[in-house]
């Protein structure tokens, strides 16, 4: 979200210093693990189809400017009762955005996509021709070449201490010195209720988790498109083909499912077999031809609001933050930096934002 607000702003002429603690992309965020689903009917909310669109144009100008590959679109299969929340709301958010989605059957699906196991007969599948994979890596390096082309200047390895806004700017002040502007945004992801405290914010520990095909064959990035499948006890699942020479990565939903609040700063980076159990049970189960005991586990956080979306946009005359990204947001990076320099610069948005409004659930 930062980088992509870097350089949106900068785009614009706009004086921009970005401060990261780390380097990105690294690994010790929520960006990162070279790959991520990008989908237009998203059945988290149907204005998602309108930032989804938005950010793919901007993915391609990104791509075109710095020579990085970062969207292939391989098509998406959304699997399950015809009345699932993953069927019901993709088709909604397809209608809602006015995109052609084609509906198949359970024996249509079994034909095709012989790599899932268990579907039952009375199981459709919603396809998205716009889905598919995006590298979240190559994404980041090419905003952050983008920005600084465009005159932002980048400041990493430095941790911002506080944000203390007052009647002529803010003071941004980090582990190297004070900076002083007129405004100041604040992405910190998992962190971001550390700098601006009061935001209604759960972080959590989501993991990213690779597995091996048996065979070799089948889950390549072109015969095995971007799936997620709600099974009959509501677990959603979702995977999508491994580029050249990675493996299958599969998780689980994290929609409605209880995990414990963590502190960004004190995550646990260590794997324990435990933990992936319960994804190698269903890995078994839909996907037999993977090797369900995982090649690879990455951690990676979440950071979760009250109802699941996103909070973009101002919180006081000098300040605007994005964050709470509920883990869907990456898909629409680039269109939250635009969201996000329209909201800096009060400029009118284009995209739907009362839905996002991070005043939604009162002032932080
Ligand atoms: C397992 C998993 C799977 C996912 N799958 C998908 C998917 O398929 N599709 C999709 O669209 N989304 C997906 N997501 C969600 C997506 O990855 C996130 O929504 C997105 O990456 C969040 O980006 P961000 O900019 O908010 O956070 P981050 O990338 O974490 O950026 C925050 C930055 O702020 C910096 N920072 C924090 N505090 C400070 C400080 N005090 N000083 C300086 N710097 C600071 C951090 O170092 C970090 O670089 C997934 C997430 C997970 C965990």
């Amino acid at each position: 979200m930062g980088a992509a607000t870097a350089w949106r702003l900068a785009e614009r002429g706009v004086s921009v210093i970005g401060v990261d603690q780390f380097a990105p992309p690294h690994p010790l965020g929520s960006t990162h693990g070279l790959t991520r689903l990008f989908r237009v009917a998203c059945l988290e909310h149907p204005a998602l189809a309108g930032y989804a669109l938005a950010a793919r144009e901007l993915f391609r100008e990104l791509e075109a400017r710095t020579g990085r590959r970062i969207l292939t679109e391989t098509g998406g299969v959304f699997v399950g009762a015809p009345d699932s929340q993953v069927v019901a709301g993709s088709r909604e958010a397809a209608r809602a955005a006015g995109i052609d989605v084609e509906v198949i059957d359970a024996d249509e699906l079994r034909r095709r996509y012989p790599q899932q196991a268990g579907v039952l007969d009375t199981d459709v599948a919603v396809l998205d021709p716009n889905a598919g994979v995006a590298d979240p890596e190559q994404y980041l390096s090419a905003a952050l070449e983008a920005a600084t082309a465009a005159g932002a200047r980048l400041v990493t390895g430095t941790r911002v201490r506080s944000v203390d806004v007052d009647k002529d700017g803010v003071t941004v002040t980090t582990g190297a010195g004070r900076l002083r502007a007129r405004q100041a945004v604040v992405t910190a992801g998992a962190w971001l209720d550390t700098l601006v405290p009061s935001l209604p914010l759960d972080p959590i520990r989501s993991p990213l988790t690779w597995f091996a095909p048996r065979q070799g064959e089948g889950f390549g990035i072109a015969d095995y498109p971007v799936f997620i499948r709600q099974l009959p006890d509501s677990t959603i699942v979702w995977s999508h083909g491994a580029r050249e020479g990675e493996d299958v990565k599969v998780g689980l939903g994290d929609i409605g499912v209880d995990h414990p609040r963590i502190r960004a700063d004190e995550l646990d980076r260590g794997v324990s077999p435990a933990e992936t159990a319960e994804l190698s049970a269903v890995v078994s189960r839909v996907l037999p031809g993977l090797d369900p005991t995982p090649s690879r586990v990455q951690p990676c956080m979440i950071t979760r609001t009250p109802d699941g979306q996103f909070l973009l946009g101002r919180v006081g005359p000098r300040l605007v933050v994005g964050g709470g990204d509920s883990g869907h947001a990456f898909k629409h990076a680039p269109a939250i930096g635009e969201v996000l320099a329209r909201a800096v610069l009060d400029e009118e948005q284009v995209l739907r934002t009362d839905f996002v409004d991070p005043l939604r659930f009162g002032a932080p």
